[in-house]
Parts: structure tokens; C-alpha cells; sequence
């Protein structure tokens, strides 16, 4: 058993990787543990998806030294329309009634000329996490998978399925939904299944996007068009996980055929670039964030929708918080894996996660739906909220991630 660690984590996703790094710059020892090889992680194959990420959390990034190797992958977003579509091709259409247009333009006072987000490919992110890990020196144990758990008085010890067993004061999980970690401190988890899929591609554009992404809330779940670097797109439409499989099992001339009906011609010709990923989706909030010797972070801890690109964002805002907490408590001499020293981080993010993943879930059913009356209702308070200038901008730094009691590495500053 080895025990010369101060935090051992197990998950080495974008949120654990970000976790560790920021945990290794203040000073501290943690130790990366992940059935996935990190070279694996990083091809073109591993993962399709694109990240909206809110400037705020980017910052994060930047104050970690990840800015160089990320900047030139991340793309501006500096408009976001947000159509409630009826008929499938409707962006090539005349203009739908209900929209909501947000502009990076109306919060550059208090953006300082950031833009609402940046869109970075997973796969540059990871890249952009490994190599700094590496450089900072982080043990990563991977292939290696954490098979069972146990919280001690003054430890939690930690097994792999090959045997070996490593203890450390404190243990985060953060291996996603199905979290050994929290399943072995005895944490509950609430939620269900939606019954959607997240069908992904690349596609090339003809004419330029000009950073502007797209939501389009079609019957069968929302259809977003998120702008890339080298004019490019990331596409996640939302479908019944029965039409979702048929399209990612589809030929591609006949993915391309249904998704120029879906897409339009708004933005001339596309062709889809590299494999179809199918992404099926669900709620799942952990009943608690922490316990003795044991912090969740990430989707191990809150699972939610991409129906507005948040469960990323909440779990670096995780790391951030998290970090913070741990790095001033092991300055002030305190346990870091003791309740009392975990509960400020768990205080510090129940709130906003709980009310946003409840937003969320009401977001999806309000809008998954093609009921009249929904429809009615949906499009007059879009029309509401796209008429009154202060409830956009309250959106637009809502989505920025740049309100509330920001952790320190949320507001570009160093631990
Ligand atoms: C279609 C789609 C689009 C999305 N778009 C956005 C977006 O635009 N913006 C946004 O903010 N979010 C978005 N999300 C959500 C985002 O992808 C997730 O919230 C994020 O990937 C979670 O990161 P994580 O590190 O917590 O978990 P994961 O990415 O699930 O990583 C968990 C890690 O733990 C490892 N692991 C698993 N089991 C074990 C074990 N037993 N022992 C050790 N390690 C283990 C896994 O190999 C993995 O590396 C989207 C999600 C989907 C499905």
C-alpha cells in the first residue's frame, strides 16, 4: 500500500485532469487514476463532442498555463440565436417568429471583450489537460481502474482491479455517472433518463459562420449548430434514442441526405468529417457532494442535459471551488479529507448546481415538445425575454459563467 499521496482521484476526465493540475500548482500531491490509456483519450475517435465553454471557465484554464496550447483550437462564440422551429430545414427559411438573439457586443463592459464562450473540440482539450499533467509531474496510473473504496478515520484507501491498494487523506470521485467512489461512500443518486439521444458530427462549412451558433428547438429535441476554428461545426441533435441509433448506424450518404434536411442551406454546402458519435442522455444528481474522506466532482456528482451546454462548465467551476477549498485548508494546517473542511465545497456548490440542473430538466420538457400550447407559451416568453435588454444580458453573463461567488481560479487569478 502505498500512502505519500495527499489526494487520490479517480477519473482522469476533463474535470479530474483539471482538478489535479490545479491542485499540483498549489503545492499539493495528487494521483490521477483511469482505466482509459491518456493516449487513448486523445484520438480523433475517443470523443466527437465539442464543449461550449463559459469565458469564466476558461479563464480557469488560462490562469492554469493551458491558454498556448488551447487558444489557437478554441472557437469565439460571439452570437447565439435561438429558434423554436417547427419543420426540419426551417433555417433556410424566412424568419421564424419566436427567437431569442443574444450578442457578445452587449456585455463587453463587463466581459472585458470576452466573448459568451469558446467552443473547443474534447479532443484538444484533453490533449492540451495530458501534456500539462505530464509536465507538472502528476503521478497518473492509467489503465487502471479504482474497483472499491473504503473511508477511514484517518484515510481512505482505495483498490484497483489488479489488487494494488493506495491510500491518501482525502479521495475524489470523478469517473462520471456510474462513480464507484460515490456508490462506496454509500451516496444516493436521483435521476432518469430522457429517453433522447445527442447524435454528434464535424461538418465543414461552405460560407463562414462568423461565430454565430445556432439552437434550434425542434419537436424531437433541441438541434444545436456550434461554430469550430477552420470553419467548421460541431453538430448535436437530439433525437428519440430509437431515430438516434438508426442515424449513427446510417450509410453516409444517407446521415448527409437527413441532415441536410434537418440543417438547411443556410449555410451552403456541408460535409461531415470523421465518425457519427451517439451520445445517450439522462439526469443524475448525486444526493450529496461529499462525506468523510470523500468529495464528487463532476458528472460523478451532477449529470446533466447539453441542452444549454452546462455540464462541463459546473464541473470545472467543481474543480475550481474545490481546489480552493483543499489548498487553503492544507495552508491552515487543517485535515483536508475531514467533513468540515469538505462541506465548505459542497456549500459552496449545492445551490446554483441543483437550481441549474432543476432548470435543465424543466428546460427539456418544456421545450422536447410539440404541444400547441407549450409551443404558445415557449415562444412568448422568448419573445418576452428578446424584447427586455437587462433579461438578455442577465442570460448572457448567466452564460459566461461570470456571477456569483466566484472561485479565485474562476476570475483568472492563481491559488
Ligand atoms: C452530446 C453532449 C454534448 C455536451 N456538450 C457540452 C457543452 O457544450 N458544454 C459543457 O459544459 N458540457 C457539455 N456536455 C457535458 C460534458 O461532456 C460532461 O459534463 C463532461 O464530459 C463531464 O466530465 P467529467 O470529467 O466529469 O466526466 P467524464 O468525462 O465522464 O470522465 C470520467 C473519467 O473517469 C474515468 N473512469 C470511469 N470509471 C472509472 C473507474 N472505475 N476508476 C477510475 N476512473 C474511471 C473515465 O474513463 C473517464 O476518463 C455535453 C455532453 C453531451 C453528452
Amino acid at each position: 500500500m502505498s500512502q505519500d499521496v495527499d489526494v487520490i482521484i479517480a477519473g482522469a476526465g476533463m474535470a479530474g485532469a483539471t482538478l489535479g493540475l490545479s491542485l499540483a500548482r498549489a503545492g499539493l500531491t495528487p494521483l490521477l487514476i483511469d482505466p482509459v490509456a491518456f493516449d487513448s483519450q486523445l484520438q480523433p475517435t475517443f470523443d466527437g463532442r465539442a464543449s461550449a465553454i463559459a469565458y469564466a471557465a476558461f479563464r480557469q484554464w488560462r490562469a492554469l498555463g493551458l491558454g498556448e496550447a488551447m487558444e489557437p483550437h478554441a472557437q469565439r462564440i460571439e452570437q447565439i440565436l435561438v429558434t423554436d422551429a417547427t419543420t426540419p430545414g426551417a433555417a433556410s427559411g424566412a424568419p421564424l417568429p419566436f427567437y431569442l438573439r443574444f450578442d457578445s457586443g452587449e456585455i463587453a463592459d463587463r466581459s472585458e471583450g470576452e466573448p459568451l464562450g469558446y467552443l473547443l473540440e474534447n479532443r484538444r482539450t484533453r490533449a492540451a489537460l495530458a501534456a500539462a499533467v505530464e509536465d507538472a509531474g502528476i503521478e497518473v496510473l492509467a489503465p487502471a481502474r479504482v474497483v472499491k473504496a473504503a473511508f477511514g478515520a484517518r484515510a481512505a484507501e482505495v483498490t484497483l482491479a489488479d489488487g494494488r491498494v493506495f491510500a491518501a487523506p482525502l479521495v475524489v470521485g470523478a469517473e462520471g455517472r456510474g462513480s464507484v467512489i460515490r456508490e462506496a461512500a454509500g451516496i444516493g443518486a436521483i435521476g432518469w433518463p430522457y429517453a433522447q439521444t445527442g447524435v454528434v458530427a464535424t461538418v465543414r462549412l461552405a460560407r463562414p459562420h462568423e461565430g454565430v451558433a445556432h439552437e434550434y428547438f425542434l419537436p424531437g429535441g433541441p438541434f444545436a449548430i456550434l461554430p469550430l476554428t477552420e470553419n467548421r461545426a460541431s453538430l448535436v441533435w437530439t433525437e428519440s434514442t430509437r431515430r438516434a441509433e438508426a442515424l449513427k448506424a446510417a450509410r453516409p450518404e444517407i446521415f448527409q441526405a437527413h441532415l441536410e434536411r434537418r440543417f438547411g442551406e443556410f449555410l451552403g454546402d456541408i460535409a461531415v468529417e470523421g465518425p457519427v458519435f451517439a451520445y445517450p442522455l439522462s439526469l443524475q444528481l448525486a444526493e450529496r457532494f461529499c462525506a468523510p474522506r470523500v468529495a464528487l466532482l463532476g458528472d460523478a456528482a451532477h449529470g446533466v442535459h447539453p441542452i444549454a451546454g452546462q455540464g462541463l462548465n459546473l464541473g470545472l467551476k467543481g474543480a475550481a471551488a474545490l481546489a480552493e477549498v483543499l489548498v487553503e485548508a492544507m495552508r491552515a494546517g487543517e485535515d483536508i479529507g475531514s467533513e468540515v473542511v469538505l462541506e465548505r465545497y459542497a456549500a459552496w456548490r449545492r445551490f446554483d448546481t441543483v437550481t441549474l440542473s432543476a432548470g435543465m430538466d424543466a428546460f427539456v420538457r418544456l421545450f422536447s415538445n410539440d404541444n400547441p400550447l407549450l409551443r404558445l407559451a415557449r415562444g412568448a416568453g422568448m419573445a418576452a425575454v428578446n424584447r427586455i435588454a437587462p433579461a438578455r444580458r442577465f442570460f448572457m453573463h448567466e452564460a459566461g459563467g461570470a456571477v456569483g461567488d466566484l472561485p479565485r481560479l474562476l476570475r483568472g487569478e492563481a491559488l
